[in-house]
C-alpha cells in the first residue's frame, strides 16, 4: 500500500533489500525452506544439499535487486566489518559470461585477509583465512552487492572475530537456559538472547572536519579549548532537530528501513551536536549486524549531506562523550520473556530463578565484563561523570530491591500495587507508573522486562559485550541447573537456592548514585573491582576462572583468548600511537607555524608602541605569554615525539603500558598549553576550526 500522493509508507519499504523469511518461502522449495528454517530458527545444522537451491534463488533475488557481486561480510578483531566483493560472472566458451554463484560461495570464502589482527595466531599457522556462512542472520543487498553474514576463522579452525563467539555464546545460552526452564517444567524449545542497541553520536560540518586531521585520522579531537557555550543550559536534550539534522536522519531512516533495520527512536542527547538512534530488539545475532550497519550509514548518509557523524565514544573534551546502551533480555521460542517479573515476582519461580542468575553472573564476571567494553576511546568516558563508573554494579529499582531482601532473608515478599499518577487535569489521562524506577548512572540496570548494559562505547562492535554477558549467564545458569536437577521439587528449591546466591552476590546490586565518590569508596569495601583502564581491564584474559568459562562453554578456547590477548593490546597501542602522532603532526605544521605568525605581528605592535614612545604593559605581557606558551608546545610536542617512538619499540603489553602511562599523559600535557594559546591567537590566524564551530555550526 501506498501513504498520500504515492509517497511510500516506511511498511512499502521495510525489508526491501532483505532476503526475509516472507522471500525465502515464496521463491524456495518447500522442503528446501523447511530445512532452512530449522536450522535460522531452532539451531539445527544446515543440510549441505540444499545449499546450491538457496545460492541460486538467493542469487536471482539479488540481482533482481540490481546486485553485481557478492560478499562474505565479516567482523575482524577491529571496531568496523569487512568484506571482500566477488562479481557473479563466470566466463563462457563465447567469450561471454554468464551470472553464477553457487552453494559452496554461499557457504565458504577464503579472503584470505592475512593483515586483520590475530594476535600472532596466523603468523604459526597457515596465514589463510576462511568465512563460513551465517544463515541465522539473512542477507542483504547494498551497494549493488549481495551481503552474506559470515563467521571468519584460520586454517586451523581458530576464530579470528567477534561473530562467531557471539554465535557459540548464544547456543551455550541456549542449552543451559532450557536445562533450568526443563527442571521447572517449561517445555520451551529454543532460548535466544534479545538484544536492543541504543547508539550515540555527534554529527559536524563536514567542512570542518575535512580541517581538523585529529577528526579524520582520530576520530576525536586531541586538543581545543572549551566554547563559551557546552552543554549546561540543558538545551540540547530531547531539543528541536536542527533543519540539516532532519534531512539527514530522514534518509537514514529510510535506508535503515529498507535494510530491515528497525530504527525506532531518534532524538537531541545531551551534549550540543550529540544524537541518539534506538533499534528494536532482535535477536543477539541480528542486532549485531545491525548496530554494526547502524554506524557505517550514519557515516555514510552524513557525508551525503554535508556533515560528518563522529561515533568516537570522546570526541570533545569537557561535554559529554558517547556510548551505547545494550539492552538485553531471554526469550524462548513461545515468545515469553523470561526476565518479566509479571504481578507476582515472588511467586514466580522462573523469573527469580533467572534474575539470581544475572545477578550471580555480573558479580562473578565483573572483570569480564569490564574488559568486554575496554578500548582507548573508552577509558575517557568510563568513569569520568557523565558515563558508568568502571565499576560494575547492578540497579534492580526498590521493588526489586525488596524482593531480593526478602528472599535472602527467608521471608515472604508481597508487591506494592502499581501506583497511579493523577495530574489533576481532567483531560489528562491517569497513569499507572511503571513498577522500576530509573538510575541513570548505573552500569547494569534493570528496565522493568531486560537489563541495560550501558557501559559499551559508541564505536565499538557490541558483540563482544553480547557474548561476555551470554556466556557469564549461562555459567550462573548452568550451576543453577546442577543444583535444581539433584532436586525432587525444583519449583519449590528455587527460593533457598535464591537465597544462597543473593547472600552471595548481592553485594554487586547497588541502587544509589554510581557517580559519587562514595560509591567508589563503598565499592571498594565491597570487594568489587575497579580497572580504570584498558591495559588493566585486559588481565581478566590471564585470570583463570575467565579462562576456564569460556572454554566450558566453548566460546573461546585457549589459544583463541590469548589471541585476543595480544591483538587487543597491540590495538590499544596502535591507536593511541596514531593520535599521538597526529598531534604532533598538527602541532609542527598548523599550530606552532600560526602561533609563531601571531607573535611576529604582536612584537611588530609592541615595537611600534615603542617607537611611537607609548609602551603598554598588558601588551607586553600577552606576547610573553604567547612565547612562553610555543616554547612549552615545541618541547612538550619533542617529548612526546621520542616517548611514542620509545613506546612503538616494545612489545605487547610492555608497548600498550609505555602509551598508557607515559604517552597518554604527554598528550594530555601538550593539550594543556595548546588549549591555552588558542583564546589568545586571533581566529584569523588559529588554523583549525574550534569547539563553537564544530558543536554548533553546521
Ligand atoms: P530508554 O530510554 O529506556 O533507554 P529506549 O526506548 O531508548 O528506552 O530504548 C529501549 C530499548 O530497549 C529499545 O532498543 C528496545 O527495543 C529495547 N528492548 C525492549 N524490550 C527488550 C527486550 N525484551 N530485550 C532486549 N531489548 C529490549
Ligand atoms: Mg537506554
Amino acid at each position: 500500500m501506498m501513504g498520500n500522493e504515492n509517497v511510500p509508507t516506511p511498511a512499502d519499504i521495510f525489508g526491501q533489500y532483505v532476503f526475509t523469511d516472507a522471500v525465502a518461502k515464496t521463491r524456495l522449495s518447500k522442503a528446501t525452506y523447511k530445512s532452512l528454517k530449522a536450522t535460522t530458527e531452532l539451531g539445527e545444522p544446515l543440510d549441505l544439499a540444499i545449499a546450491d537451491e538457496i545460492a541460486a534463488v538467493v542469487k536471482e533475488w539479488a540481482v533482481s535487486l540490481g546486485a553485481t557481486h557478492f560478499a562474505h561480510w565479516f567482523m575482524p578483531l577491529i571496531d568496523s566489518t569487512a568484506a571482500k566483493l566477488d562479481a557473479f560472472i563466470a566466463p563462457t566458451q563465447d567469450g561471454k559470461v554468464i551470472l553464477s554463484f553457487s552453494g559452496k560461495e554461499l557457504m565458504r570464502g577464503e579472503p584470505d585477509a592475512s593483515s586483520f589482527p590475530s594476535g600472532g595466531l596466523r603468523e604459526t599457522a597457515a596465514a589463510r583465512g576462511y568465512t563460513a556462512w551465517d544463515p541465522s542472520s539473512p542477507v542483504f543487498v547494498k551497494d549493488s552487492t549481495l551481503f552474506i553474514p559470515t563467521a571468519f576463522f584460520s586454517y586451523t579452525g581458530e576464530i579470528l572475530d567477534r561473530k562467531a563467539p557471539l554465535l557459540r555464546s548464544c547456543q551455550a545460552l541456549d542449552k543451559q537456559a532450557r536445562r533450568v526452564l526443563a527442571a521447572l517444567g517449561n517445555p520451551a524449545k529454543k532460548v535466544t538472547a534479545t538484544v536492543g542497541p541504543e547508539q550515540e553520536y555527534f554529527i559536524v560540518s563536514r567542512e570542518y572536519f575535512n580541517q581538523r586531521l585529529d577528526l579524520r585520522l582520530a576520530g576525536r579531537t586531541l586538543f581545543g579549548a572549551p566554547s563559551p557555550k557546552g552543554q549546561e543550559l540543558d538545551d540540547q536534550y530531547f531539543g528541536i532537530l536542527r533543519t540539516k539534522i532532519i534531512a539527514f536522519m530522514k534518509e537514514l531512516d529510510t535506508e535503515l528501513w529498507k535494510l530491515g533495520i528497525t530504527a525506532k527512536t531518534k532524538h537531541n542527547e545531551v551534549a550540543p551536536g550529540q544524537h541518539e538512534i534506538a533499534l528494536i530488539f532482535d535477536t543477539a545475532n541480528v542486532a549485531v549486524d545491525h548496530n554494526a550497519l547502524v554506524m557505517e550509514l550514519l557515516k555514510r548518509i552524513a557525508e551525503r549531506h554535508g556533515l560528518a557523524a563522529l561515533v568516537h565514544e570522546k570526541p570533545f573534551e569537557g561535554v559529554n562523550g558517547s556510548g551505547k546502551h545494550i539492552n538485553w533480555s531471554l526469550t524462548t521460542d513461545d515468545g515469553e520473556n523470561l526476565l518479566d517479573p509479571t504481578k507476582d515476582p515472588y511467586k514466580n519461580p522462573q523469573f527469580i530463578v533467572f534474575l539470581a542468575a544475572v545477578i550471580k553472573a555480573v558479580d562473578e564476571y565483573a572483570d569480564l565484563l569490564r574488559l568486554s567494553v575496554a578500548s582507548a576511546g573508552n577509558d575517557h568516558r568510563l568513569g569520568a561523570n557523565e558515563a558508568p563508573p568502571a565499576i560494575l554494579s547492578v540497579f534492580v529499582g526498590k521493588e526489586l530491591k525488596g524482593l531480593i531482601d526478602a528472599i535472602e532473608n527467608g521471608k515472604s515478599f508481597a508487591c506494592s500495587v502499581a501506583p497511579k499518577t493523577n495530574l489533576g487535569v481532567d483531560i489528562l489521562p491517569v497513569i499507572t507508573e511503571d513498577r522500576t524506577d530509573r538510575n541513570r548512572t548505573s552500569p547494569f540496570a534493570f528496565t522493568g522486562n531486560r537489563f541495560e548494559f550501558r557501559m559499551c562505547g559508541s564505536a565499538a562492535n557490541i558483540a563482544d559485550p553480547t557474548f561476555t554477558l551470554n556466556t557469564a549467564v549461562a555459567e550462573a545458569l548452568s550451576d543453577i541447573a546442577n543444583e535444581l536437577e539433584k532436586s525432587t521439587d525444583p519449583k519449590k528449591a528455587v527460593l533457598a537456592l535464591a537465597s544462597k546466591i543473593f547472600k552471595a552476590h548481592s553485594r554487586v546490586v547497588f541502587n544509589g548514585n554510581n557517580y559519587s565518590d562514595e560509591w567508589v569508596a563503598e565499592a571498594k569495601k565491597r570487594g568489587l573491582p575497579n580497572m580504570s583502564n584498558t591495559v588493566v581491564a585486559l588481565k581478566a584474559l590471564k585470570a583463570d576462572k575467565n579462562r576456564k568459562v569460556f572454554e566450558k562453554h566453548h566460546v573461546l578456547n585457549a589459544v583463541e583468548l590469548d589471541s585476543r590477548y595480544e591483538s587487543f593490546l597491540s590495538n590499544y597501542s596502535k591507536t593511541i600511537n596514531v593520535e599521538a602522532l597526529t598531534l604532533v603532526d598538527m602541532t609542527s605544521r598548523q599550530l606552532l607555524p600560526a602561533i609563531y605568525r601571531f607573535i611576529t605581528e604582536l612584537s611588530a605592535t609592541v615595537a611600534s608602541l615603542k617607537a611611537a614612545g607609548t609602551s603598554s604593559q598588558p601588551i607586553a605581557d600577552k606576547l610573553a605569554k604567547i612565547v612562553s606558551l610555543a616554547e612549552a608546545i615545541q618541547a612538550k610536542a619533542d617529548t612526546l615525539k621520542a616517548d611514542t617512538k620509545a613506546a612503538a619499540a616494545l612489545e605487547s603489553l610492555d608497548c600498550a603500558t609505555a602509551y598508557c602511562d607515559k604517552v597518554l599523559p604527554d598528550m594530555k600535557s601538550l593539550r594543556v598549553d595548546i588549549d591555552a594559546a588558542e583564546p589568545i591567537v586571533p581566529a584569523t590566524i588559529w588554523p583549525v576550526p574550534v569547539y563553537s564551530d564544530l558543536l554548533f555550526r553546521l
